[in-house]
C-alpha cells in the first residue's frame, strides 16, 4: 500500500485512523452482528450512532440548545435553494455578500425565490479580497444576510464573523467548518457539505436557530423542510446511514485531537508555513490580499504557465496529489483541511523549493 498526500479540495483527505477503524468495523459494528450499512435506521444500534453524531457535533461547536442540528442530503448546493424556501418567512428580499464562485452560485439560485440584494462584491478584484464592511448595503427589510465563510476555489476566507446589523446571519461553511472556533449564537443558520472537513460526501449539516424554521411554503418538499426534518431527527426519509457513521468517526477523531481549538492552532501553523514558502519564492505567488487568505485552500501560480504540467507531474512522482487549481482560476491549489497532517504540508514545501531550484 502506498497512500499519497492528497491535497484535493473535496472529496478530500480523511484521517487515516478513521479509515482504519471503518475497515475494522466494516463487517461488524460494536456487538451488533452486522455492518453499519446493513442496519435499519430505526434500530437501536443506528440510533446510538445518530445520537453520538449529533451530540459530538454539538459539543465540538458548542451549539446552543435553541438550535436544531440537521443531517440532510443534496449537498451544500441544494441549500442554495432550500435556505430561501425555508427561512424567507413573509419577506421578499435577502442580502448576499459576493466573494467568489460559491457566493455567485448561492446568489444565482436564491434569485428564483426572492429579490437578492448583493450587499457587496469583490468581483472587481477578481475575488482576491473582501469588501470593507462599512461599504456593505444591508437592507433592513431583508430576511437574512448570506455569506460564504471560505471561498474554496479562490482561497479567500473571512477571519471573523461579519456584523449583519441585526439580520439573521447565514453562512456556507462547507470548506472551513470545524477548522476554527466560531460562536454559533451569532448565526441564524450554518450549513456545510461533509466532504471537505468532515469525511465523505453525501451528508449536509444544517445548524439553524429554532425561530427561523416552521415557515416554509407548501411547495417545499417535506424532506427539504427544516421543521419537518427537525421533528423527525433528520429521518423523514432514509438517511445516508453509512455516511453518518463515517462523519461520526471523523468527529470522534477531532475530539481526540483536542477539538476545534487545538486543530485551529495546527491549521494556523500549517497555513503560515505554506504561505511563507510561497511569499519567499520568486517562482510561486498567491494573489489573495494577506488579511483574507484562506487557511484551508491555498491557491498559487507559477510565474510561467508552461511549468504547470511539469510541476504536477513531478509532484505526483513525489507522492503529492490533486494540486491542480480549479479550472476557473488555473494554477495550483493545495487544500490543507483538518485531516492533512503537518508532514504533508512540509513535504509539499520541500518539493516546491526543490522544483524551484531545478527550474
Ligand atoms: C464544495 C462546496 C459547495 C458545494 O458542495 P456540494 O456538496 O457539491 O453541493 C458549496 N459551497 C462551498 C463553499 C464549497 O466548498
Amino acid at each position: 500500500m502506498s497512500r499519497v498526500y492528497n491535497f484535493s479540495a473535496g472529496p478530500s483527505v480523511s484521517p487515516e485512523s478513521v479509515l482504519l477503524q471503518a475497515q475494522q468495523e466494516l463487517l461488524e459494528w460494536r456487538d451488533s452482528g452486522m455492518s453499519v450499512m446493513e442496519m435499519s435506521h430505526r434500530g437501536k444500534h443506528f440510533s446510538t450512532i445518530a445520537e453520538e453524531l449529533e451530540s459530538d457535533l454539538r459539543s465540538l461547536l458548542a451549539v446552543p440548545d435553541n438550535y436544531k442540528v440537521l443531517f440532510l442530503q443534496g449537498g451544500a448546493s441544494a441549500q442554495f435553494s432550500l435556505i430561501p424556501q425555508n427561512i424567507l418567512k413573509d419577506k421578499t428580499k435577502a442580502c448576499y455578500l459576493n466573494t467568489g464562485a460559491w457566493s455567485e452560485k448561492a446568489i444565482k439560485d436564491a434569485q428564483s425565490y426572492c429579490e437578492v440584494i448583493v450587499s457587496a462584491s469583490s468581483e472587481d478584484t477578481r475575488f482576491t479580497s473582501i469588501p470593507e464592511a462599512s461599504t456593505w448595503l444591508l437592507d433592513e427589510q431583508s430576511a437574512y444576510l448570506h455569506y460564504t465563510s471560505n471561498e474554496t476555489i479562490h482561497g479567500v476566507e473571512f477571519q471573523s464573523t461579519p456584523d449583519s446589523n441585526g439580520l439573521p446571519l447565514v453562512s456556507d461553511m462547507s470548506s472551513n467548518i470545524l477548522s476554527r472556533k466560531i460562536d454559533v449564537s451569532q448565526y441564524g443558520l450554518i450549513y456545510a457539505g461533509t466532504q471537505k472537513n468532515m469525511g465523505p460526501a453525501g451528508v449536509t449539516v444544517v445548524i439553524v436557530r429554532d425561530d427561523l424554521i416552521g415557515h416554509a411554503g407548501k411547495t417545499t418538499p417535506p424532506v427539504f423542510n427544516y421543521a419537518e426534518q427537525a421533528k423527525n431527527q433528520s429521518m423523514l426519509n432514509t438517511p445516508a446511514t453509512y455516511n453518518w457513521y463515517l462523519v461520526g468517526l471523523v468527529l470522534k477523531w477531532l475530539k481526540a485531537q483536542g477539538g476545534v481549538e487545538a486543530i485551529e492552532q495546527l491549521n494556523i501553523a500549517k497555513a503560515a508555513k505554506l504561505y511563507q514558502a510561497i511569499d519567499q519564492s520568486t517562482l510561486y505567488s498567491n494573489p489573495v490580499a494577506v488579511p483574507f487568505r484562506s487557511r484551508m485552500n491555498v491557491p498559487f501560480i507559477l510565474g510561467d504557465e508552461s511549468l504547470d504540467k511539469p510541476f504536477l507531474a513531478a509532484a505526483a512522482a513525489n507522492g503529492l496529489f490533486e494540486l491542480k487549481g480549479h479550472r476557473s482560476v488555473g494554477g495550483m491549489r493545495a487544500s490543507i483541511y483538518n485531516a492533512m497532517p503537518e508532514a504533508g504540508v512540509l513535504a509539499l514545501i520541500d518539493f516546491m523549493a526543490e522544483f524551484e531550484r531545478t527550474h
